[in-house]
């Protein structure tokens, strides 16, 4: 199994492999969640038990019908988070690697693969040459708004240029759908737009700050999983 980074969303599940499952990462990534994960997986546990409360409070004061059952699937959401409480426990990558390992199978060769770090600080994916098929982990998002809390989007930039390159029929990101190159392209996009509004902010107003075009209130739908991008 391959830990495409160390957000929590990729790595809480690990414990639950049975331990003859090995477990690989890239070097940088097991060391983020050896600094990381044992006060990520605190702060969550007391996280999801508070924000339940939040929303539950949130729907009850909702302005009106739609508002509510928003924060009510959030509850529903927050939930399903705290019932795996249990199974979330630490478990370390048993096997890291720097840059590329392959796998030759008797039915297929699977290659896993890093080239440096854009949606995190080390990203992998697991690329199936024979199959042009790709899993990105979150280096890829279709229709939807990248994640770029601790991202670096130059250097995605660069790692989206060589997943192209790959010439992929068809690419499975960490969440949601299923995309191709076009989408790639999307967000190729999506970051040079960006790049370009921060550093004219930058040149303008002394802040590469850049405000969203529309209103992102903190609800559960688009706190959580953001809009789609063709919503907006
Ligand atoms: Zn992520």
């Amino acid at each position: 199994m391959l830990n495409s980074h160390w957000h929590q969303d990729h790595i809480f599940g690990n414990a639950i492999f049975a331990p003859e499952t090995e477990i690989y990462a890239t070097t940088r990534t097991c060391e983020i969640m050896r600094e990381k994960t044992p006060t990520d997986i605190v702060e969550f546990k007391k996280h999801w038990p508070e924000q339940l409360t939040e929303w539950a409070e949130s729907a009850r004061m909702a302005k009106d019908e739609a508002e509510r059952l928003d924060f009510e699937d959030g509850v529903r959401f927050a939930q399903a988070i705290i019932n795996t409480f249990p199974q979330v426990k630490m478990r370390l990558p048993d096997h890291t690697f720097t840059d590329r390992l392959e796998f030759k199978g008797t039915k297929r060769t699977i290659e896993f693969v890093t080239l440096g770090g854009g949606h995190s600080d080390s990203d992998a994916f697991l690329h199936l040459p024979a199959e042009r098929l790709i899993f990105t982990g979150d280096l890829l998002v279709v229709k939807t708004h990248p994640d770029l809390t601790y991202g670096h989007p130059r250097d995605w930039l660069a790692i989206l240029a060589n997943i192209k390159a790959l010439d992929p029929i068809c690419l499975i990101p960490g969440h949601g759908e299923f995309g191709t190159v076009a989408d790639v392209a999307a967000i190729e996009r999506y970051l040079n737009d960006l790049l370009r509004m921060a550093e004219k902010n930058a040149r303008e107003s002394g802040t590469a700050r850049v405000l969203l075009p529309y209103d992102l209130r903190r609800s559960p739908k688009t706190g959580i999983t953001l809009r789609r991008l063709d919503e907006t």
